[in-house]
């Protein structure tokens, strides 16, 4: 039995893991922010709640785990961040625990049980607040150890024009320090960044949606430019990476118009051509990132067992 874990920075989620078939989630708590033994304490509730000895704890995060010093960095939750937290947790629980990045872990959930079932290479975005992604090849994480595989979110760019008639574009600061990242404009604060740049307009991404569904010409105009802009490096990353999928997640891959829109610009911009979707709302709903942590702990288990 695997216990999984979706930390994020306002709840922390349990569930238990039998099989890839048979996983259950469990109550959800507050998250411990700056309280590192309120943060072990909440994690033994869940495993007591369990009920059992499981063979491993499998938590899904909002970080990423530095490869060369097992380190996690994870702004938004200051008890854990650059503890290396899977050794520390196996010191307090005595379980083993692996620790992966949230957006890796819905790569792998859908990869493994969601719209990536039967592709090789599976390249899982998240279009949410920001923009991120982790890649699955032959159903192995290839950020299984720690790393940064995945992120296309971040790096100097993004066109300096976009859109049909094309509009200048800044290279907007980016909170990881460098300029001109995807995750400035393709996201929903993006969309709204975009907006009052080209029409200045201090509307919220969900309002801003609502309006081009409605067929607003303003609105268009915001979302032809984030398309725009946002396609030329997903279609990289797929020539790159040679994904046959793309499942998206995030609240923006609940727009399926918006989606739909992104898939014929990534598709008319990439080698291979695809006659079928390729750009797809994800189907791991709405816990991608327990299952995905689960799936993790019960190949890891499987395997240990097997060299056993
Ligand atoms: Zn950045």
């Amino acid at each position: 039995m695997i216990v999984s874990f979706d930390i994020g920075g306002s709840a922390i989620k349990g569930g238990i893991a039998r099989s890839m078939a048979d996983i259950v989630p469990l109550a959800r708590r507050p998250t411990p922010k700056h309280d590192f033994a309120g943060f072990v304490a909440v994690l033994r509730d869940v495993i007591a709640e369990a009920g059992g000895k499981p063979d491993c704890l499998s938590l899904s995060i909002a970080g990423v785990v530095d490869p060369d010093t097992q380190a996690l960095i994870c702004a938004n939750i200051p008890c854990i961040h650059d503890r290396r937290l899977a050794a520390d947790l196996e010191a307090e629980l005595g379980y083993p625990v692996l620790i992966a990045n949230d957006a890796d872990c819905f790569a792998m959930a859908e990869a493994m049980s969601g719209a990536g079932r039967g592709h090789r290479i599976v390249f899982g975005a998240i279009l949410g607040t920001g923009v991120g992604g982790g890649l699955v090849a032959d159903g192995r994480l290839v950020n299984a150890a720690g790393g940064f595989a995945g992120e296309w979110g971040h790096g100097p760019i993004i066109a300096s024009s976009a859109g049909n008639p094309p509009v200048a574009v800044p290279a907007y600061a980016c909170g990881c320090g460098q300029k001109g990242c995807v995750d400035t404009v393709g996201g929903a604060r993006g969309i709204e960044r975009l907006h009052r740049t080209l029409h200045g307009l201090e509307f919220s991404s969900e309002k801003i949606i609502d309006e081009w569904l409605k067929g607003d010409e303003r609105a268009e105009r915001t979302i032809d430019v984030m398309v725009d802009l946002v396609a030329s490096p997903l279609a990289l990353a797929i020539n790159i990476t040679g994904a046959t999928i793309v499942p998206v997640g995030g609240g923006l891959s609940n727009v399926e118009p918006l989606l739909a829109r992104l898939d014929e610009a990534v598709r008319g911009r990439i080698l291979r051509k695809f006659g079928r979707p390729l750009v797809v709302p994800s189907q791991c709903r709405p816990e991608p990132g327990l299952i995905g942590a689960a799936l993790l702990g019960l190949q890891y288990t499987g395997e240990r067992n097997h060299a056993a």
